[in-house]
């Protein structure tokens, strides 16, 4: 599975800290921290998890799923199924996951990872991701994150596609490349944009590093992202993965924006 391709974990230029330094930072901070909920920062006895009412607010996605979208079915067919919002407009990428719904508990999460620095929920994050994923991870032969716009990037100092991606290459084992997959320009924001519009906003964003290329080529690619939004990113993504040789591009997220496909065939 994938044993031919290069790990590089030497490459953090997108991830901030190198992985001894913060892997150290983590390590000191679990002496010196007392454990708290994750969430709403209330005392608790272990570290990287939630109290009972924070848990109890977690919309985790439950099968039976959409083997395309990810997104619940009303009923269990007893094989993989592909919902009628699937059928009617068939995604780029092969199979989406994610673990969560973008809202209460989990949106808290995925704000705090994303915009207060707290590189450490990337534990339980990455925890979910990999449970939500077990199918896609299984077939991966590499983990590849979303890139972000370089003047994002800047501002945020990491990348936290990245930094997940890294999280569930650390607990599977799976090569990741953080730099296979380049953003080529900035994009506008999707929000207002129609799906025709959004596509075209996302065309020639993305593209694969040429010396990088042979990653790509015939193999599996897992696509890491935080949040599925309206999909346009995750599917220019897989475009260009597809163009680039991908044997097959499956995406996981840690959450996903219900609304944007129906719910229900
Ligand atoms: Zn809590």
């Amino acid at each position: 599975m994938g044993q031919d391709l290069p790990i590089e974990t030497a490459d953090h230029r997108h991830t901030g800290l190198s992985g001894t330094l913060r892997r150290g930072f983590a390590w000191a901070g679990d002496l010196i921290v007392p454990p708290v909920c994750a969430a709403c920062r209330g005392a608790l006895s272990s570290h990287h998890t939630l109290c009972a009412a924070c848990w109890r607010d977690v919309g985790f996605i439950r099968a039976p799923l959409c083997d395309r979208l990810g997104i619940p079915l009303p009923f269990d067919t007893g094989g993989p199924t592909v919902s009628a919002a699937a059928l009617a407009d068939p995604p780029d990428y092969d199979r989406a996951r994610a673990a969560t719904y973008f809202a209460g508990t989990a949106q808290r999460l995925v704000h705090g990872f994303k915009y207060s620095d707290r590189q450490e929920l990337r534990v339980l994050l990455g925890a979910w991701m990999q449970a939500a994923g077990h199918d896609l991870l299984d077939d991966a032969h590499l983990i590849v994150p979303v890139p972000m716009n370089r003047r994002r990037l800047f501002w945020r100092t990491f990348n936290q596609a990245a930094i997940l991606a890294h999280e569930i290459g650390r607990r599977t084992g799976l090569p990741v490349s953080v730099s296979a997959l380049r953003r080529r320009r900035a994009t506008m924001p999707q929000v207002g944009l129609t799906r025709a519009q959004r596509r075209v906003n996302m065309e020639g964003a993305f593209g694969v590093a040429k010396r990088k290329r042979h990653l790509i080529d015939g193999h599996n690619i897992l696509l890491i992202d935080d949040v599925i939004t309206t999909g346009a990113t995750i599917n220019a993504c897989a475009r260009v993965l597809l163009r680039a040789g991908a044997a097959r591009v499956d995406v996981l997220t840690v959450a996903m924006v219900a609304g944007e496909v129906p719910l229900t065939p």
